[in-house]
């Protein structure tokens, strides 16, 4: 190991972690990354010290507390170059985020006889919001369909679009295959037809730097756990000029600027969103996290993550008997593999008992494993602390597998 990535690693307390009586190798960064110790002492600092109401006190803790929040919202804003910072809002994740979406545009701009365009690769997260907007407004949900090796087949997207069509949504990197989507090509399709876009981000923002202008997205939702922050804190980038035209998504205080009992005007941008007492703790959370990926810098994150990538496609391919599932020419460092006759169950379960952690299922893309013809696969998603040491580890337990099963 290289003295910066045990100085990265050391960062992060969980890592020290035995496993089985082994040292942990913890696999599964795309169902949730570790956090580092700043994020978890940020959190600690803020219930000890300003844990307080937002917006509303004119004390000394509130005011701080509303900084702290209002700072953090700035950080985020500023990570993904939006325009603004009213153009974030803070939600519970990316779930929430395209929930809110699909409710509130759903509401104002879908109609009967009206159609939506997800893709064959998407988590449920970004099928079930729009399926379910689709049934209750009589409108008709379109997918892009997907090639063997999990790239999208974009020639077909072209031929789904028509004057009816009211938004398209598609996630920019696939949890379950790695398959980071061309998503400029895709707003560009799209917005030529007047479409537009939003980009399930759930797994975008660890792996390399996101600029929404520059991408031209109406919508990006993401999930802080994902990207080294806390659960239950995520947002959502709107365009101005979509958020002014969408209704609320929910109800209640903060949200409001005039309540009477005959009328409500509701607040401003991005305030309009965010019904209730907010988050603030791992809103903050969020921003810390931001803080460090910043400190690392990406050219360490993406030149580790493509080192382990590569190395452990070339790795796992040669053990006889796996197949990788998900070969797309661009690829976050996600490998996600099936073994011959074995179980992913039954995998996943002896992988474990060896201190490797991995996520084994249909990664909550069942459309995905029933059109590639599987249950389910073995995944190995790596993030930057991870090493090469713990990769032949990950081998050496498959190998384990074959052999019991043998
Ligand atoms: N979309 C993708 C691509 C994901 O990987 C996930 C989580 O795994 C989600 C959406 C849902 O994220 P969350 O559960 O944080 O809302």
């Amino acid at each position: 190991m290289n003295t910066l990535l045990d100085k990265i690693r050391s960062d992060f307390p969980i890592l020290q972690q035995e496993s089985f009586g082994k040292p942990l190798a913890y696999f599964d960064n795309a169902a949730t990354t570790q956090k580092p110790a700043m994020v978890i002492d940020a959190i600690d600092q803020y219930y000890r010290e300003a844990n307080s109401n937002v917006h509303r006190g004119v004390h000394r803790m509130s005011q701080m507390a509303t900084r702290a929040y209002e700072g953090a919202r700035t950080k985020v804003a500023s990570f993904l170059n939006a325009s603004s910072s009213a153009e974030i809002i803070f939600t519970r994740g990316t779930t929430e985020a395209i929930n809110l979406v699909a409710s509130s545009f759903g509401e104002a701009f879908i109609h009967e006889g009206d159609e939506v365009i997800v893709s064959a690769l998407e988590h449920h997260s970004n099928i079930v919001p729009w399926q379910q907007l689709c049934f209750k407004k009589k409108a008709v949900l379109r997918v892009i369909p997907v090639f063997d090796n999990g790239e999208l087949d974009i020639d077909a997207l072209k031929s789904l679009f028509n004057s009816k069509t009211r938004i398209l949504a598609v996630n920019h990197i696939s949890n379950a295959l790695g398959t980071i989507n061309p998503v400029r090509e895709i707003i560009r399709m799209a917005h030529e037809n007047g479409v537009p876009v939003l980009l399930d981000g759930a797994q975008g923002l660890s792996h390399g730097p996101v600029d929404v202008q520059e991408m031209g997205c109406d919508f990006y939702a993401f999930s802080a756990h994902k990207m080294y922050g806390p659960m239950g804190i995520g947002g959502l980038y709107g365009k101005k000029e979509w958020l002014d035209k969408m209704p609320p998504y929910q109800y209640g205080g903060e949200m409001i600027s005039k309540v009477t009992f005959e009328n409500t005007t509701f607040n401003e941008l991005p305030y309009k969103f965010e019904a209730g007492t907010p988050n603030v703790a791992d809103a903050i959370g969020l921003g810390v996290a931001i803080d460090y990926l910043q400190g690392i810098g990406w050219d360490f994150v993406r030149q580790q993550e493509a080192d382990l990538l590569a190395y452990g496609t070339e790795k796992i391919s040669a053990i006889p008997g796996v197949r990788i599932i998900g070969t797309a020419a661009q690829k976050a460092s996600i490998i996600s593999f099936v073994m011959d006759k074995i179980h992913f169950y039954d995998a996943g379960s002896i992988i474990d008992q060896m201190g490797v952690a991995v996520r084994t299922g249909n990664h909550c893309t069942q459309p995905l494993m029933d059109r590639l013809g599987i249950l389910g696969t073995i995944r190995a998603s790596f993030s930057f602390y991870n090493t090469r040491e713990e990769i032949d580890r990950l081998v050496e337990s498959v190998v384990k597998v074959k052999e019991l099963f043998d």
